[in-house]
């Protein structure tokens, strides 16, 4: 498959600080993997309630989805308000948004606490429907119903008519027919929050932070599972993984819950004009600006395939079930191929753009459920593993009520009043999670009922 290793994430193309690595065997309360978004905010919570933790990172902190992402905190999971109402009821809908609103509180209040400088505004998100592409009626339609209920049960939203949109947007008249904006939802800068999380958490007493460690098996004895890295063994009674579309590498029996997607992304050189204000979604792209100081803008610009685009989907094993050599050389890199639908749909969206130079294109791998939530709890009962995983492209939407949820209930401390829409909808076991067979261009070959790409 063409590949183009594209450049580092505009995010991270940072001066970024180093944490230190394991220079020894170690035992504490808490083994954490992954050192994004997720590891780092189970330390915090496990932490705040006496457990001794590490957090084990393969590469540096911030280095998988949390430093290549769109940077927006949506309070809406990603199946959508409509989808959920009629899936779950309308009260749990709306529990279900409220839950995204006190997971932004509780990341305002790090952003204070540690005095995070990275860019949070909260300029909302606005959804827009295409009426350039086939069937944009029905969507248009669903987008109108989305938005009445929504508005009945008191969400800050607004619609948008076709001038409406004209006015907000710069691209050619009668691209969009319509479309809605979500007010409560907010944006920063994905690679300072994250580092910024990073060195606030690392200053905690009973927290070890190491880069450059990557955990390479778990297995369990006598009570105490251990961690075989590339440096030195980690024991620990209890395990937590925050290791996104790599879970499956260690919990094999996840791999039909947890499909694999590769989002890319572009960023442009410096503006002198903002090419938007907010975060903006619509079909085959989403987009944002950043402030670049100096009164100069970039535009970040991603999307570009269809969910089920073969491209963009891994398989997380080969034939023999080894882990897929497909899954992290490219899962994370820039492909030709989309880089050129992500162009194609700049071009189209941003016509008075044409010519300005693109300085960042990364890729990276997300996780999805079949059921767009993610999977928060057990993962692996014979060898004490918990997790918070899948997050469907919602991280910041569910990091911390997740974190704040399975931290209470590892340590055995009273959970938060929501604790039970963890438990009701999010399962790592339930049936509505698995997907059923996909077809990714990396095997060649659909993936089995067993979770492995076919000969
Ligand atoms: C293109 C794109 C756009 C997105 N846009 C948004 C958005 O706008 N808003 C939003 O809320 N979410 C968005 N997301 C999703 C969001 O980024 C993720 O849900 C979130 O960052 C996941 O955090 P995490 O900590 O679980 O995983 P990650 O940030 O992926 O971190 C996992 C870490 O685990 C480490 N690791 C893995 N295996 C091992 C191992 N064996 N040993 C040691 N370390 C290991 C990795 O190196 C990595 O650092 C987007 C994602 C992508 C890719």
């Amino acid at each position: 498959m063409e590949q183009d290793r594209g450049t580092v994430p505009f995010w991270l193309d940072i001066e970024r600080p180093g944490f230190g690595t394991l220079e020894q065997p170690i035992r504490v309360d808490v083994a954490i993997i992954g050192a994004g978004i997720v590891g780092l905010k189970l330390a915090r919570v496990l932490a705040r309630h006496g457990a001794r933790v590490a957090i084990l990172e393969g590469a540096r902190v911030g280095e998988g989805a949390s430093g290549r992402n769109q940077g927006t905190i949506n309070r809406g999971p990603s199946p959508g308000y409509g989808a959920l109402v009629r899936r779950h009821g309308r009260g749990t809908a709306r529990r279900l948004w409220q839950l995204g609103d006190e997971n932004h509180r509780l990341i305002r209040g790090q952003i204070a606490e540690y005095a995070i400088a990275c860019d949070y505004q909260r300029d909302g998100m606005i959804s827009l429907v295409r009426s350039d592409l086939p069937e944009w009626q029905a969507h248009a339609a669903a987008c109108r119903a989305e938005y009445e209920l929504l508005r009945e049960d008191g969400f800050a939203v607004s619609w948008l008519d076709d001038q409406a949109v004209g006015q907000i947007t710069a691209a050619p008249a009668g691209t969009y027919a319509c479309g809605m904006i979500d007010h409560s939802d907010g944006q920063f800068h994905s690679g300072r929050y994250v580092i910024g999380l990073a060195q606030g958490i690392a200053r905690i007493p009973g927290v070890a932070l190491f880069e450059g460690v990557r955990v390479r098996a778990v297995r369990r004895s006598a009570g105490v599972t251990r961690l075989d890295t590339d440096r030195h063994p980690v024991d620990a009674p209890l395990v937590v993984l925050g290791t996104n579309a790599l879970v499956p590498q260690v919990v094999p029996g996840l791999e039909r819950s947890m499909r694999a997607e590769r989002g890319q992304v572009i960023v442009t050189a410096p503006l002198a004009t903002r090419p938007c204000r907010g975060s903006f979604g619509t079909s085959l792209a989403w987009w944002r600006e950043i402030d670049d100081g100096g009164g100069r803008w970039r535009l970040l610009f991603g999307g570009g395939r269809e969910r089920d685009e073969p491209d963009s989907l891994f398989p997380q094993f080969d034939a023999q079930g080894g882990p897929h050599q497909a899954l992290e050389r490219d899962g994370f890199a820039a492909s030709a191929a989309h880089q050129r639908r992500l162009d194609l749909q700049l071009a189209t969206l941003f016509p008075e753009l044409a010519g300005v130079p693109i300085t960042h294109r990364w890729g990276g791998l997300q996780s999805f459920t079949a059921d767009g939530l993610p999977l928060v709890g057990c993962l692996d009962a014979d060898r004490q593993i918990y997790g918070v995983v899948a997050l469907c492209g919602r991280g910041n939407c569910h990091s911390d009520v997740a974190a704040e949820h399975l931290g209470a209930r590892l340590c055995g401390v009273d959970g938060p009043a929501y604790a039970d829409l963890f438990d009701d909808l999010c399962a790592p076991d339930r049936a509505s999670a698995r997907w059923p067979a996909w077809r990714s261009a990396y095997s060649q070959a659909p993936v089995g009922d067993d979770g492995r790409a076919r000969p």
